[in-house]
């Protein structure tokens, strides 16, 4: 019976004790990455998660290794695999990086409302044109799509944006750190795809990884502490 196969995938009893596996999400290099908010002494990131829902909200299934590359001595060529996991999507394909680095303008809820509004009545006036290629505000100019390491809050779909409150750890403001999308681009963002994916056959996800229903996870680190656990936000 189906039915008793799904109650039995939920079985607690049918689970691994806790604790639940960490798996490897990303490795970042600060001579791959200028910006990277890097302690003193270290050049590598490594970001882990808990490929379970948790990602969403608790603070401890994202784990953030700041590391010195050469103190890496032995590498696992294969590294262990969890038992179980929560969602297939969030165990990422390998890839490799070859990161870039650009400038994003921040998406209209960080704008003050007087500067939105110009923008907003800008574009209304340029579509009086349709005929001439301007770029839009949102999708060319604001707010690149894909993976990214740094920028500016994402843009917010189904929920309000977060306010100051919520981007709080310890008194200090967080920033976002890394941000994890379901796609590199889509229809309204295709001016940010790499020149090398003209061709429209190309993966718009070659991680694989997927965000509840085509949302955006963002990694923000508190300014205060490398120390104190990321927060994560999903929009
Ligand atoms: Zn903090």
């Amino acid at each position: 019976m189906v039915i008793d196969r799904v109650a039995a995938g939920y079985d607690p009893a049918l689970l691994p004790a806790e604790p639940l596996p960490l798996i490897p999400l990303a490795q970042l290099y600060a001579r791959d990455v200028p910006d990277l908010p890097c302690p003193d002494g270290m050049d590598m990131l490594q970001v882990l998660w808990c490929p379970f829902d948790e990602i969403m909200d608790a603070r401890s299934a994202v784990h953030l290794r700041w590391r010195r590359s050469t103190s890496v001595r032995k590498l696992l060529m294969h590294p262990p695999e969890p038992a179980f996991v929560g969602q297939g999507y969030y165990v990422p394909e390998p890839c490799v990086l070859h990161p870039e680095q650009v400038i994003e303008y921040p998406a209209y809820h960080e704008l003050d409302d007087k500067l939105a509004d110009r923008i907003i009545s800008r574009e209304r006036e340029l579509l009086q044109s349709p005929d001439e290629k301007h770029p839009g505000y949102r999708g060319d100019l604001s707010i690149a799509p894909g993976w990214k390491v740094g920028g500016w809050s994402a843009f917010f779909t189904f929920r309000s944006p977060a306010g100051p409150d919520e981007l709080r750890c310890c008194g200090a403001p967080l920033e976002p750190l890394l941000t994890i999308p379901s796609d590199e681009w889509d229809g309204d963002t295709r001016s940010w795809r790499p020149i090398t994916a003209e061709d429209e056959s190309v993966d718009h996800t070659p991680t694989q990884v997927e965000i509840g229903r085509g949302y955006t996870l963002q990694v923000y680190r508190c300014t205060a502490s490398q120390e104190h656990p990321p927060v994560t936000i999903m929009q």
